[in-house]
């Protein structure tokens, strides 16, 4: 494989820190008659040396996703967010707003426009922009982040929230990787990204989604509202031109963890080794204990995880999805079908292993059925690691 460029500052020189191989592409969910085998392609990261960058080294998959069910998680994230950026007072009754969404879902607009804010036309300027999740799908990184900073007007600001690579590295999240999603923000390197467009961060906020979400907002160098006298060094804060001491700290947090180091990063390969190995010692024991095993949530990570970790429906025999649009088909690379949240009542699994730990909440509500017969939630991450170390012992998913 040739040396990748950056999608963001064009250089040439960077590191593979985790690279799963040929994988299927995670959002083509084929029917559950297509005996495949399934097209593969590779799915790997790297960490650009010049701007510290991660992200994904090539991807010619199309992305095809069938819309999946809206998180709850996901829309209380984004009420919260709102409550918190117009406590800031960055959200004036009046201001034009543009969103880039993210094709997952959690839409600002319709919070936005509660709270008196007006959208504008694609392509018009807006007093404030908002990127949801959106950014990570476009494969030109710089281009991408130039069009929304052009569309800031004068004084206006950019919101953009991402999942952290500081999160994905502490917590163990490897299989955040994957196509479709071209990059992986640190606070450092996406502030490299802003100065490029004349931009610096400004103020911060984190939410518990995904493990540890970051909300970034930044404006424009020339609008800070400073005197000649009012630029240096130390004017810095929510009304200067400078981060203030929550993006302080968050940058510094990152030198600390190491997250533009190469070698930081390369613990993402040993962590989907263990945990794919732990995954399948966890389900053989299952298995070997008579317990009856469902998957919940068709989502990406689960893909990576189940290819790798070779799991088929002997092992699990059902993954149970919300989204009628995935129901009939099956997860990609393997046999195992996905099947409507109907089943959980049907066949009163003992235990549910939850791909998506952010669903926990949502899903113990909306399917008591499950605990009141005696089975169990378990997140798979924790039942991944249980086996990972070689102890015997089943985390308990509440
Ligand atoms: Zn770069």
């Amino acid at each position: 494989m040739s040396e990748p460029t950056c999608r963001a500052c064009r250089g040439r020189s960077g590191v593979v820190v985790l690279d799963l191989g040929p994988q299927p592409a995670c959002d083509y969910f084929p029917r559950l008659d297509d005996p495949g085998p399934d097209p593969q392609y590779p799915l790997a990261m790297w960490l650009c040396s010049g701007c510290g960058l991660a992200q994904l080294v090539a991807d010619p998959t199309v992305p095809a996703e069938p819309r999946g069910a809206e998180p709850a998680a996901l829309v209380l994230q984004a009420q919260d967010a709102v409550r918190k950026v117009a406590e800031a007072g960055l959200l004036p009754d009046g201001a034009r707003v543009a969103e880039y969404g993210s094709p997952h879902g959690g839409s600002w607009l319709g919070l936005l426009r509660d709270r008196g804010l007006r959208s504008v036309p694609d392509g018009d300027q807006a007093d404030v922009v908002v990127d949801c999740f959106g950014l990570m799908h476009a494969p030109d990184q710089r281009a991408a982040l130039a069009e929304r900073a052009a569309r800031v007007a004068p004084g206006g600001v950019l919101l953009l929230q991402y999942h952290s690579l500081d999160t994905i590295v502490s917590c163990g999240q490897w299989n955040a990787l994957r196509h479709g999603h071209y990059a992986y923000y640190s606070a450092t390197a996406l502030a490299a990204m802003l100065a490029v467009s004349g931009f610096s961060a400004r103020t911060a906020w984190r939410f518990e989604l995904y493990g540890g979400t970051i909300l970034l907002s930044a404006q424009r160098d020339a609008d800070g509202r400073t005197g000649p006298d009012d630029t240096g060094p130390d004017d810095t804060g929510p009304d200067g031109t400078g981060p203030d001491d929550v993006v302080r700290s968050l940058l510094a947090q990152e030198v600390t963890s190491g997250v533009g180091d190469w070698r930081v990063l390369q613990c993402l390969q040993r962590e989907s080794q263990a945990q794919a190995g732990g995954l399948r010692a966890w389900l053989v024991a299952q298995r070997a204990a008579g317990r009856t095993v469902l998957g919940y949530g068709a989502a990406s990570r689960a893909v990576a995880l189940l290819r790798l970790a070779a799991v088929d429906r002997t092992l699990l025999p059902a993954v149970v999805d919300a989204s009628p649009a995935k129901q009939g088909l099956r997860m990609p690379g393997t046999d195992i079908p996905i099947v409507a949240p109907d089943q959980l009542a049907r066949r009163r699994p003992d235990v549910v292993l939850l791909f998506v730990a952010d669903l926990q909440a949502e899903v113990r509500a909306a399917f008591p059925d499950v605990e009141a017969s005696g089975g169990r939630w378990v997140d798979a991450q924790l039942a991944s690691s249980s086996h990972a170390g070689g102890s015997a012992g089943l985390e308990q998913g509440a």
